[in-house]
């Protein structure tokens, strides 16, 4: 579909009736053993889109026989071999870009022009691990007392269960299939119940890409664990990579201590925001729309605590909440449409109460704060000021559009609040002075920090957190690195005495 067509029923029906609705194992479209099925809906209208298969434990089983199966002959390809398919892949999902964003929209609900971004984002992995295909380097050197070569080459970990959630359909499958193709490795992915459409379209085009039968098996599920479970107990898995909650996080964490696998883990997010009494306002008021409302909220990098300096925070709470009041609500394909719906009642009405509590507990309403009836599962863009520190909203992960902002008088003050959180991943800060911006970077328990930037995701950077954000990166050499595992492999050295 080209990017000036409108959406029509007639486009949607058209783009949906060319997706596969099976489960792809060993390279091959099949229904689920037992014939289930589960439906995708729209959560803009709650309408049906798709009928797909629901696979079982015994699909699960299915697909990892065939990971298994080839996981000997992929891992031996050429990595100019597996670097080709990966480009084959972005140059695929580039020239589809329209009909992916339009799929995200639809059973996503994010504006379009948001899932445009995401095609450019998610496809750029595929294009980013091709290149890092052909520089997975070892290292080779003499051992300190001269008596030995060191030699250390990377292997693939081997074959993968990949379990990615909703809110990124493609971007999150793209960032972890891409690695995990690059450096050899096999696997099964799982996609969110939700948003399951994206990702059995992204297998066809790495299909198409030229990617072997059996090396990406897809098994779209009502159930999670009955996937997982199965799988996480047998011997030849030997990895999970997961994005998620860290609730889900942790139990897995404890499944994967049966076989003692290797794990990455992509968990949830608490970021502060802070700007401070030398920041330039404007500035962070359109680093706080990216970086509250990318998604609608929906995003585990969503700045979710504004920590704002007590001279500045008049001025910066009330030219945000007029930015915020002025975002048209909709369905995400509709022209104008700057934040679509959520994922689904029980989110929107888990949003409300942390909204509700907040004010309870003294915050005021500065714009929003009122679910909308009808159709759909929307929630207007809330700023909250005055946010007690003690407030519950400030240590909830929101995953909406609502913005609690809080003050604090010294810089010892917005590090301490940052800090105190379980979670670690992004966080944003706001000054004029590069100084303080390295300082405070020091101090600071984020995996990734945002310097006078509301967008920090790039296929090329270590995305991952600390503390209950999770384990391992994801893109750039780190992203690579947690799909191979090290060979050290010892030779005497020939002229040593
Ligand atoms: P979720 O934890 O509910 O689900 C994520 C995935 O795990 C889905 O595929 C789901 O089906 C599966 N799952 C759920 N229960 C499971 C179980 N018991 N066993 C195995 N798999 C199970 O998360 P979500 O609602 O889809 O996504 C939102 C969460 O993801 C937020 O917490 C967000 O911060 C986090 N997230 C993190 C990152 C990151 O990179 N750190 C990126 C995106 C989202």
């Amino acid at each position: 579909m080209p990017e000036t067509a409108t959406v029509t029923p007639e486009l949607e029906r058209l783009l949906l009736s060319t997706i596969p609705t099976g489960l792809l194992i060993y390279g091959e479209w099949r229904d689920a053993s037992g014939g289930g099925t589960f439906a995708v809906e729209d959560p803009a209208t709650g309408k049906k889109l798709l009928e797909i298969a629901d696979a079982t434990s015994a699909d699960a089983m299915a697909a990892l026989d065939a990971a298994d199966a080839v996981r000997a002959s992929w891992a031996r390809t050429a990595p100019r071999v597996r670097a080709e398919i990966l480009r084959r892949g972005f140059e695929l999902v580039t020239e589809r870009a329209e009909d992916f964003a339009l799929l995200m929209t639809l059973e996503m609900g994010k504006p379009l022009a948001e899932a445009r971004g995401e095609v450019t984002y998610g496809a750029e992995f595929l294009r980013w691990f091709s290149e890092e295909t052909v520089r997975d380097y070892g290292r080779y050197l003499t051992s300190p007392e001269g008596k030995n070569k060191i030699l250390v080459q990377r292997k693939p970990v081997g074959p993968c269960l990949l379990i990615t959630p909703w809110n990124f359909p493609l971007a999150m499958a793209t960032r972890k299939v891409a690695p995990a193709i690059a450096a050899g490795c096999t696997m099964v992915l799982k996609p969110a119940k939700f948003t399951p459409l994206t990702s059995l379209l992204f297998a066809q085009v790495m299909q198409e890409a030229g990617l072997p039968a059996g090396v990406l098996n897809v098994v779209a599920s009502s159930s999670a664990s009955a996937i997982s479970g199965p799988l996480m107990k047998d011997s030849r898995l030997r990895k999970v990579s997961f994005t998620g909650s860290t609730p889900v996080g942790r139990r897995l964490l404890a499944d994967a201590s049966h076989n003692v696998l290797r794990t990455s883990m992509e968990l949830g997010g608490n970021a502060p925001f802070i700007v401070f009494e030398d920041a330039d306002v404007d500035k962070a008021v359109q680093g706080a729309m990216a970086a509250k409302m990318r998604n609608m909220g929906e995003a585990c990098t969503a700045a979710n605590r504004f920590l704002v300096h007590e001279s500045v925070a008049e001025d910066f709470t009330s030219k945000f909440a007029a930015a915020m009041g002025s975002l048209t609500l909709g369905r995400g394909t509709d022209p104008g449409t700057a934040v679509g719906p959520i994922i689904d009642g029980g989110a929107r009405k888990d949003i409300h109460a942390l909204v509700t509590e907040a004010v309870e507990q003294g915050a005021s309403v500065a714009t929003g704060g009122i679910p909308q009836d009808g159709a759909g599962y929307f929630y207007p863009p809330t700023v909250l000021a005055n946010v007690p520190h003690d407030a519950t909203i400030l240590a909830s992960e929101i995953f909406g559009p609502v913005a609690p902002v809080t003050t604090f008088r010294t810089e010892e003050e917005a590090v301490r609040l940052a800090n105190a959180s379980e979670y670690g991943l992004a966080s944003y800060l706001f000054s004029r002075d590069h100084a303080r911006m390295l300082r405070v970077a020091e101090q600071i328990e984020f995996g990734m920090v945002g310097f006078n930037s509301g967008m920090i995701s790039n296929a090329a950077a270590p995305f991952g957190g600390v503390k209950q954000s999770g384990l391992g990166r994801e893109g750039g050499a780190e992203g690579l690195a947690e799909y191979t595992t090290a060979q050290y492999i010892a030779i005497p050295d020939p002229y040593a005495a």
